[in-house]
């Protein structure tokens, strides 16, 4: 039995990772699931599950998750501190999957037990790519990519050598308002932005998919875990969301990962991980889709993907500046204090303020440096979200 812990188990990747852990039950022993505010659904899950502890991020919850627990057998916890005890309990396999810079510490705990660290927490690498990779390294911990690009792009690069790619192609469906008149976007409401062609996701990644700051997460994503230079990613429309990720090679030859959109895909994967298991995903029907189609995005329309580039060309800890500044300015959307093209805006204000603090960015990559940063980009982000509405 492999041992495996999920944290964000509430979540939509945590739920589909219960659904595949769930049909095949006595392949598992679950060590610990994490939430945050949805204590009936972590208490329900822990309980199905025989799981050791349940963890809620928040200690305001213990009280109800103990009592959801009692009598249940499984051990109740709270608090950052027990996420970071629970990542350190023994598990061969942990999935990554908190929303946000929360889920970087207990990523870094787990990757310093040596395990192997199934990562849909992309934001953990936007901010501190370079120190999870030399943790899992120092450790002999693995981390696995579960974004589904990325795991497309890792798919393609089996039996290859890095040294052979000219350049990744990682799509985007375009979000919500890909069709959209340009001068629609500022009055976007919340309701339209939480909703997704294609993908069914998170709120908080579902409104980064609109804004193209999840594409742009993504892109810094690709150039810190695949290690390849900025110029060497593309991003490309593609309103089906079939084709996840294109590698291209110096012969010329592109190769492609299509499957359904289905996260249960690129989890399983990992999950199975150098093996390929059977997975109850759609089996795509290309006569019937017929017709697949790209474009490059519209910079206008895509603000956030300069900004990546902005980002990855001034380097140090910028990455952590620039996700705190996009979680601040999500935020402030989702309370409705600023409006949606207000994000991209206030994100760029951030890094422009950001990159005159040297000290900060350029000093070494360790957990409380990128706290420094994030703290201070998150301030600097309310301020400037202030001046929009003020
Ligand atoms: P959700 O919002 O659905 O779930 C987030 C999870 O994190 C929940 O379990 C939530 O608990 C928990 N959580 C929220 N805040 C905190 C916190 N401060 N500390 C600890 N735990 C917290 O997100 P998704 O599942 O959509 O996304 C999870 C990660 O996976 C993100 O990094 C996202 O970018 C990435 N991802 C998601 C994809 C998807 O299809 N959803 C696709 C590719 C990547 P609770 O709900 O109980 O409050």
């Amino acid at each position: 039995m492999r041992k495996i812990s999920i944290f964000g188990a509430t979540g939509s990747i945590g739920q589909n990772t219960i659904d595949l852990i769930r049909r095949a039950p006595d392949s598992y022993d679950v060590v610990a699931l994490t939430g945050g505010a949805n204590i009936e659904r972590l208490a329900q899950d822990a309980i199905a599950l025989r799981a050791d502890i349940a963890v809620t991020a928040y200690d305001g919850h213990l009280p109800a998750l103990q009592a959801a627990l009692q009598g249940s057998g499984v051990e109740a916890a709270a608090g950052q501190t027990a996420l970071l005890e629970a990542a350190a309990r023994p598990a061969d396999w942990i999935m990554s999957a908190i929303v946000g810079a929360a889920g970087l510490a207990p990523g870094l705990e787990a990757l310093k037990h040596g395990t192997t660290l199934a990562l849909a927490n992309k934001e953990s690498l936007v901010c501190a790519g370079q120190l999870l990779l030399q943790t899992a390294e120092r450790y002999g911990a693995r981390l696995l990519p579960v974004d589904s690009e990325h795991s497309a792009v890792f798919q393609g690069l089996v039996g290859e050598d890095i040294a052979a790619v000219e350049r990744i192609i990682i799509t985007a469906s375009g979000g919500a308002f890909r069709d959209w008149p340009l001068e629609d976007l500022p009055k976007a409401t919340l309701a339209q932005a939480s909703s997704h062609p294609n993908w069914d996701m998170g709120q908080r990644i579902t409104i980064d998919s609109a804004s193209m700051f999840n594409k742009a997460l993504e892109v810094i994503e690709t150039k810190e875990y695949f290690g390849v230079r900025p110029e060497q990613i593309e991003v490309l429309v593609h309103p089906e969301s079939l084709v996840h990720a294109l590698v291209g090679f110096n012969d010329g030859a592109i190769m492609a990962h299509l499957g359904a959109a289905d996260m249960r895909h690129a989890i399983g994967y990992a999950l199975h991980w150098p093996e390929r298991q059977s997975l109850p995903v759609e089996r795509l029907d290309l006569a019937r889709i017929g017709q697949l189609n790209f474009r490059a995005p519209d910079p206008a329309r895509y603000p956030a993907l300069r900004l990546a580039n902005e980002v990855m060309a001034r380097g140090g800890m910028m990455g952590a500046a620039f996700n705190a500044a996009k979680e601040q300015a999500l935020d402030d959307f989702i309370a409705g204090r600023i409006r949606f093209t207000d994000m991209a805006v206030v994100v760029e204000t951030v890094l422009e303020q950001m990159s005159g603090e040297s000290d900060l960015i350029d000093a070494e990559m360790t957990l409380d440096n990128v706290g420094r940063v994030d703290h201070l980009a998150r301030k600097q982000a309310a301020h400037a979200a202030a001046e929009r509405i003020g």
